[in-house]
């Protein structure tokens, strides 16, 4: 099997090129070549010529093509659609970060599946259905090819476009390490955000494993027939069992665990909600995230003002923990939340289906 650079931590690559030649040391450098400056390494002091023939004879350097960049005149997001090993495209969102203080600086949104089968109601990748696994190379380089088009560096990550990232746990968490590498991108391991569903194999697993990456888990209800008809995901693994696991998971990482919570005019505002959750999470360190709902059919809207003014006052008496309002921004460019459906929007592929849903 040939090897692909961007598929690889710098360990892994020293492994699998042991045979050409390639010492641990090179191995950082091939990797910060590919990652980092999206190139082969090139000849110079130290690197013999033919170990450098041998590693081009049996590995490669494969980029995700650009279909597609529109960026947001209101907030300057940039949505990018992408086409990596398969004929359906997906997409990955530039996330500005320009105006706080520190350096000017972006974070990548990027997807880990074409398409999704976890069907929640409000997301129109949810329609798509499922279509395919990405590579960890497809979602290392997301982040290159925004890098590749950016002023300011790429400084975080975050796991929340196309698709389930859990149910393609091995190849997300190895995008994760290399994309941390010191030597490649050198995003740090705080600034990369897996998000999740509530796909509860996957957060034990993530527990078990000790990861410093930072998980974001959507609640969006905490009253369980509401949260089935919002997020299927709760017919397979409830609400008891998730919150279970996020027990576990804050027990042994210490961390507060942050909850997303979709808000969704008139369905899950109310002080009921409120009450739930506190009961839910007694005794976990949690911060709730709350984010508006994108709907551009208009089936779902946002709660107005008064509503999220009452929401956040409920949430207040009855939680008693952090609560922050998250932005969520390109929605006039379909780049926000539960927007991304780049299959459905792509120039036509032979090998695409022809059912697909209208968005
Ligand atoms: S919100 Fe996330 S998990 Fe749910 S359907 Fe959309 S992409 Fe899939």
């Amino acid at each position: 099997m040939r090897v692909i650079l961007k598929d690889q931590t710098a360990d892994e690559l020293a492994a699998r090129l042991a045979g050409t030649g390639v010492k641990p040391a090179l191995a950082r450098r091939l990797q910060a070549a590919a990652v980092a400056r999206d190139r082969w390494l090139e000849p110079g002091p130290g690197i013999s010529d033919r170990v450098l023939a041998e590693v081009r004879r049996v590995a490669d350097l494969p980029r995700l093509t650009v279909l597609d960049r529109v960026e947001s005149p209101v907030d300057g997001f940039v949505r990018y659609l992408l086409r990596g090993a398969g004929p359906d495209p997906f997409e990955a969102v530039r996330i500005p970060l320009l105006h706080r203080p520190g350096e000017p600086k972006y974070v990548a949104c990027v997807s880990s599946q074409v398409g999704c089968g976890m069907g929640c109601a409000f997301c129109r990748t949810g329609r798509l259905g499922f279509r395919r696994q990405l590579a960890t190379w497809e979602m290392v380089d997301q982040v290159v090819r925004i890098a590749a088009d950016s002023p300011h560096p790429v400084r975080g990550v975050v796991f929340m476009g196309m698709g389930e990232p859990f149910l393609n746990y091995e190849s997300v968490i190895r995008a994760a390490r290399v994309l941390a590498e010191p030597c490649g991108m050198a995003i740090a391991a705080k600034a990369i955000t897996i998000s999740t569903v509530g796909v509860v194999p996957g957060i034990r697993r993530f527990t078990a494993e000790g990861h410093s990456f930072r998980l974001v888990v959507s609640l969006t209800s905490a009253v369980p027939e509401r949260r089935r008809v919002l997020l299927p995901v709760e017919g397979t693994w409830p609400t008891s069992e998730l919150i279970a696991a996020l027990r576990e998971y804050q027990a042994a990482s210490r961390q507060r665990v942050t909850l997303a919570w979709t808000m969704i005019a008139g369905v899950n505002t109310g002080v009921d909600e409120a009450r739930q959750l506190a009961t839910l999470v007694r005794g976990i360190p949690v911060k709730l995230d709350l984010i508006d709902v994108n709907d551009p059919a208009g089936r779902f809207r946002p709660p107005g003002p008064a509503e999220l003014a009452a929401f956040r006052d409920a949430l207040r008496s009855e939680l008693g923990q952090p609560v922050a309002r998250r932005y969520s921004g390109g929605a006039d460019i379909g780049a926000a939340c539960g927007l991304l459906a780049g299959a459905a929007r792509a120039p036509a592929s032979p090998a695409a289906p022809e059912d697909r849903p209208p968005c």
